[in-house]
Parts: C-alpha cells; sequence; structure tokens
C-alpha cells in the first residue's frame, strides 16, 4: 500500500487550533485584551460591531511590534513569552502558547497597525485565512490597533453556531469583566455599536467594581487578606445583603488570572454558610497569589481552568479568611471611595480589624500531623457542618424519599376536589419551607418556594399577555442606578415590567425611577434589589432562548417568591395549596424542580407492616 499520511497544510492546521482557543467573539477579545496586558499597555480601547460578529478591534498604547515580530506574531506556536520548556513554570505573562493570532488569523479576516516606540512609521498588516495578503508601513502611535472582522467567514460551522447577538455580547463583556478587574490600574473602553458601554479609569480595586457594577453594590462589599507562606489571598466579597440566586459578580482570580474552579467556590460558598439563605450565592472578588511553581496553567487551551499541587490546602484557606472576614466587617462603615481610598490602605484597615482571636490562629497547616489535628479543630468548632433541611428532615423521619418519589399524574381535581378540603386537617409547615398536607391517598409535601414560583410564574405569563397586574404607587419615588449593560436590558424591557405592576420610568443615562410596584408582593420585598436580580435572572436565563414573555416571568417568579424559611399561617398555606392545584402545570416550578410529592398510605403502611416481628 502507498504512503498515504501527509502534514497538514498550516492553514488546516491552524484552523483546528483556532477551534480550541476561539469559540466565540469572546474568546477573541479576551486574547486580544490579554496580548495588550502583556505588551505593558496602561490605556486599552475595545470597539465592537454587532455582538462582535461583523468587528472586533482593540486598541493599545503598549510595545508594539518591529515589523518582522508583526509578521512572526501569526505563525504558530510564535511567542516572545516563553524560550525553554522551565519557563512554563515560571509565566507571569497571560499568554505563552503563542497561538491566538494564529487562530485567530485563520478564521477571520484581520488588520495589524503597530509601532514600537523606536521606529518612526509602524506596519500595517491584513491577513485572510493565515494568508498574508498585504503588508506596508504606515502612520501609527506607538502600541498596536487590531480589527478582527468577518469572525468564521470560513467555518460556517461555527459561523451558524454564534447564538443571538444579545447572548453574544453577554459573553463577550463577562470577559471583559475578568479582564479589567484583574487590572483595575489600567484604563478600559468598551464601545458597542458606536455605544459607549463602559469607560473605566485607572484606579483601585473598588473604584473599578464601582466602574462596572455602581456604587450602590461596590458600597456593600469587605475586605479579605491572608498572607500564609501557601497562598496569598486579597480582594473583596460581598456582605450578605448582596446574595443572589444567581452566581453573579463570582470572581477567583489566580495570579491575576481569572479562573473556573467549582471546589474553591464552594470554599468560598461554604464560608456564607449559615448567613445567607441556602439557595443564594454570595458576590466575591478574590485573588490567591501563588508560587507559579505550584500551578499548572497549562492544562486548558483557553486557561480558564488550572492544576494546584495542594487545592485541600488552598480550600481551607479560602474558607477560614472569608469567614474571618465576613465575622469582622459584616458591621463595618462603607468602604470609601470618593476619599481614594487604595486598595493597600483597605487592607491596612482589614488588620486593623483583625482581633487577638483570630491572629492565634493555627500554625501552617502543612506543617505536620498536630497542627493538622488543630487546624481541623477549629473549624469544627467555628464552622460546624449543618446538614439541610431536606436530609435533617429524612434522616428525622427516617423516610426514604426514593420510594415515594413517584406522584400520581391523576392527582389533581380527583384527589384533592371540595369534599377532600373539609375531610382535609389543616396543612402544617415543617422546617418552615416544607408543607405537608393530607389528601385521600396518603399526604403530600409542598415545597412552598417551587409551588409559588409555578403560581406566580402563571400569574406573570397571562398578565403580560392579557390583563395589567394592578400597581401600588410609592409614597416616595425610588431612584435606581444600573452599569450600563443591565440599563440595557431594563429599557428593553420597560413595557413588559409596567404590564406586570411596575411603574418605571427612564431617568438620565443608566438610570431609572420606580414610581410603583405590583400589588400583592411580599411587604418586606426592597424594590431596587428585586428589579436587579429580575434583571440578572434574566440575563443568565438567555442561554436558554426562551421566549421573553417567558423569560421574565419566570425571572420575576423566582425572585418574588415566598422562600424556604419564611413561616407561613395556615391561611397561607390553604390559599398557596389551592392557587397551585389551579395552575396549568402544578407538578413543577419554572425552573423545573417539583412543587410537590406524594406519600402513598399503602406504601406507608406496607412499610410499617415490614417493620413488624412478629
Ligand atoms: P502569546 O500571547 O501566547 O505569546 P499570541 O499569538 O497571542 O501568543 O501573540 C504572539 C506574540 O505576538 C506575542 O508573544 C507578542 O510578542 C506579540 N503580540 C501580540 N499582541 C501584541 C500586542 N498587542 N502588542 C505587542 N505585541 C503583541
Ligand atoms: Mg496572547
Amino acid at each position: 500500500m502507498a504512503d498515504i499520511i501527509q502534514l497538514l497544510p498550516d492553514s488546516i492546521a491552524n484552523q483546528i487550533a483556532a477551534g480550541e482557543v476561539i469559540q466565540r467573539p469572546a474568546s477573541v477579545i479576551k486574547e486580544l485584551m490579554e496580548n495588550a496586558i502583556d505588551a505593558g499597555a496602561d490605556i486599552i480601547q475595545v470597539i465592537i460591531k454587532d455582538a462582535g460578529k461583523t468587528l472586533m478591534q482593540v486598541i493599545d498604547n503598549g510595545s508594539g511590534m518591529s515589523e518582522t515580530d508583526a509578521r512572526i506574531s501569526f505563525e504558530r506556536h510564535a511567542t516572545s513569552k516563553i524560550r525553554t520548556a522551565n519557563d512554563l513554570f515560571h509565566i507571569q505573562t497571560k499568554g505563552f502558547r503563542g497561538e491566538a493570532l494564529a487562530s485567530i488569523a485563520a478564521i477571520a479576516h484581520v488588520e495589524m497597525i503597530t509601532k514600537t516606540g523606536e521606529q518612526d512609521l509602524g506596519a500595517q498588516l491584513i491577513m485572510e485565512g493565515s494568508t498574508l495578503v498585504k503588508q506596508t508601513y504606515c502612520q501609527a502611535a506607538t502600541g498596536t490597533r487590531i480589527s478582527v472582522k468577518n469572525l468564521f467567514y470560513n467555518v460556517p460551522a461555527r459561523r451558524k453556531f454564534l447564538k443571538s447577538d444579545t447572548v453574544e455580547l453577554k459573553h463577550l463583556t463577562d470577559e471583559f469583566m475578568r479582564i479589567v478587574l484583574a487590572h483595575p490600574q489600567i484604563k478600559f473602553s468598551l464601545h458597542h455599536n458606536d455605544r459607549e458601554m463602559y469607560h473605566l479609569n485607572g484606579g483601585n480595586l473598588v473604584q473599578r467594581i464601582s466602574g462596572l457594577f455602581g456604587k450602590q453594590f461596590s458600597s456593600k462589599l469587605m475586605p479579605v487578606l491572608e498572607n500564609a507562606d501557601a497562598v496569598h489571598i486579597s480582594g473583596l466579597i460581598g456582605k450578605p445583603e448582596l446574595s443572589r440566586k444567581a452566581r453573579n459578580h463570582q470572581y477567583l482570580f489566580v495570579n491575576q488570572r481569572f479562573i473556573k474552579n467549582n471546589y474553591l467556590s464552594h470554599a468560598v460558598r461554604f464560608a456564607y454558610e449559615n448567613t445567607i439563605p441556602g439557595d443564594e450565592y454570595p458576590p466575591y472578588f478574590l485573588f490567591l497569589e501563588i508560587d507559579p511553581e505550584k500551578i499548572d496553567v497549562n492544562i486548558h487551551p483557553t486557561k480558564q481552568e488550572i492544576k494546584f499541587e495542594d487545592e485541600k490546602l488552598i480550600y481551607n484557606y479560602l474558607r477560614v479568611t472569608v469567614r474571618q472576614a465576613l465575622g469582622k466587617f459584616s458591621n463595618t462603615p462603607l468602604l470609601d471611595i470618593e476619599t481614594n481610598t487604595s486598595f493597600e490602605q483597605m487592607i491596612q484597615l482589614s488588620r486593623q480589624n483583625r482581633t487577638i482571636e483570630s491572629d492565634s490562629r493555627p500554625p501552617h497547616p502543612s506543617g505536620g500531623g498536630t497542627a493538622n489535628n488543630d487546624w481541623e479543630l477549629l473549624y469544627k468548632d467555628l464552622w460546624r457542618d449543618k446538614s439541610d433541611p431536606v436530609t435533617e428532615l429524612i434522616s428525622e423521619s427516617g423516610l426514604n424519599l426514593e420510594s415515594f418519589e413517584k406522584s400520581s399524574p391523576d392527582l389533581i381535581g380527583k384527589t384533592i376536589d371540595n369534599e377532600d378540603y373539609e375531610a382535609m386537617n389543616l396543612p402544617v409547615q415543617i422546617h418552615q419551607s416544607y408543607i405537608l398536607s393530607q389528601i385521600k391517598s396518603g399526604f403530600i409535601l409542598i415545597d412552598q418556594k417551587s409551588a409559588h414560583e409555578r403560581i406566580l410564574y402563571e400569574k406573570y405569563l397571562s398578565a403580560m399577555e392579557n390583563a395589567k397586574i394592578p400597581s401600588q404607587q410609592e409614597l416616595f419615588p425610588i431612584s435606581l442606578e444600573m452599569n450600563p449593560e443591565k440599563a440595557a436590558v431594563l429599557l428593553e424591557l420597560l413595557p413588559k415590567m409596567n404590564a406586570l405592576g411596575f411603574i418605571i420610568e427612564e431617568f438620565g443615562r443608566n438610570g431609572f425611577i420606580i414610581k410603583g410596584m405590583p400589588v400583592g408582593l411580599e411587604t418586606n420585598s426592597n424594590p431596587q434589589d428585586l428589579i436587579l436580580h429580575i434583571i440578572d435572572s434574566y440575563t443568565d436565563n438567555l442561554e436558554f432562548q426562551l421566549g421573553i414573555h417567558e423569560n421574565l416571568a419566570r425571572s420575576f417568579a423566582v425572585n418574588a417568591a415566598v422562600k424556604r424559611g419564611k413561616k407561613l399561617t395556615a391561611e397561607d398555606m390553604l390559599l398557596l395549596i389551592d392557587e397551585l392545584f389551579a395552575c396549568e402545570n402544578p407538578y413543577n416550578s419554572p425552573i423545573g424542580r417539583k412543587c410537590f410529592i406524594t406519600y402513598d398510605l399503602n406504601e406507608i403502611t406496607r412499610k410499617f407492616a415490614g417493620s413488624s416481628r412478629i
């Protein structure tokens, strides 16, 4: 047989590599912004058209490149950042694999204009599908400007796979935020379709967060600091009142690189145990500094995942440090951004606030067996693990939920009818989360929150399609400040929101005035928070491509429903049961959780009989 193996041409190899590095417009922005940072820029502008599908441009005032370097930078494995394999373990830059520019040039039209400080003229290069189509000299400022047009023009499958502009823009701004948060000292701006979405001056971390998410938000953050040998932890965490249903604003950086790590996120969430509701998540902006030799950033093409030498140790430090900050700062006055408190000053503040008790921490946990025990003792003592109410419920009752979990489809209308209501004992609330109610064939256990979500969801859907929900005027109009991204979403939703009973008006740039709220909301709900939560949920749901009505009804229902942990009167419970079984689909909450589970009497009788020894 003839030899059949051939080396792939560079253009194809680059396209294959591009598949790993560049998944969507957001990946391009990430790579280009990181290159600008690596080039030492302190001003970086990002310009986008049509969520990056038409144009993405990054302009920096960094080192620039010579014309030869500019040409080579588009080759695969062309990098100025590492030279030997050993360098891989001392990486100080964002990039090092030398594949980003080659990948981007393989799947888009790219123009680069770049000039170093020493040169008078800059170089202009135009690349199309890995081929250099033009190279000339041109007038240019020191730095680099890269424009990427028609992403995936030659990979139709990929182009088709791109989501709507709203979704792609969300990915883009997510990526933008991760980078600008890690580099608060750099000035950044982001333009989308000629509108300036963000204009962020260089400053400290609080100022950066304030520029992104508003002053209201940043004023409710607390500093965190831990200076251990194994890991240096600093940053800001949200006061419990900032916790939300969605995992928004959770940022973990290792050596200034944003990473995704469920295990470490859990450490932070765990530290908040018992300070926030079980289904909410705190915002945090945490920066870990770890010796580069103790981590491997080269396990993932986009470097969002990294490997730690001792992840458990980092977990422990993170959890203890966050828990301590929570204890110390929950009642401390707000961090003052106006007086330009530097991040270092905040850390000082955090040091001063440490009590003797927290300084007498156990020694380094990896320093021998006894130390390890001390460490664990400290945990047990301070944060006794609490199991969740469901598990407690099961273990207390000795019930095996699994075998009961089949709900009888003919329950509605048949089992619960008027006669039964009369025969029924009053429902009982368990752990302020579940409602136990007797039915003819046994009993049902209703999850109060999921059930209420279902009720509200159907009500809101019909309100948007049929009749408006009446409003209750606010005595004093409330102002609402938002970041541009959220403001754009709210603006788009205003007519629908107003059909749901809100009275919200646009007020200035990214501002709104709340003049009224829908009737029937829980009295203690804070209008600003509720609206912000709705916008957050709505944005998160965009991924699922629901219709506007469905998404908004879902987002509103999830945030307005009665919480687990809320005591209900017998009257509340009866009403809730009534309304649930009047729903078109009483079985599941809008996000797909079960609303109730039925327990069959025969099954229960059999269980008891099974336990008899005679
Ligand atoms: P990497 O960042 O992994 O080295 P890239 O493909 O992203 O690989 O970039 C290749 C090289 O091009 C970089 O190592 C750097 O020397 C140069 N480069 C890329 N972007 C810029 C820029 N904005 N300013 C200066 N040099 C740049
Ligand atoms: Mg790079």
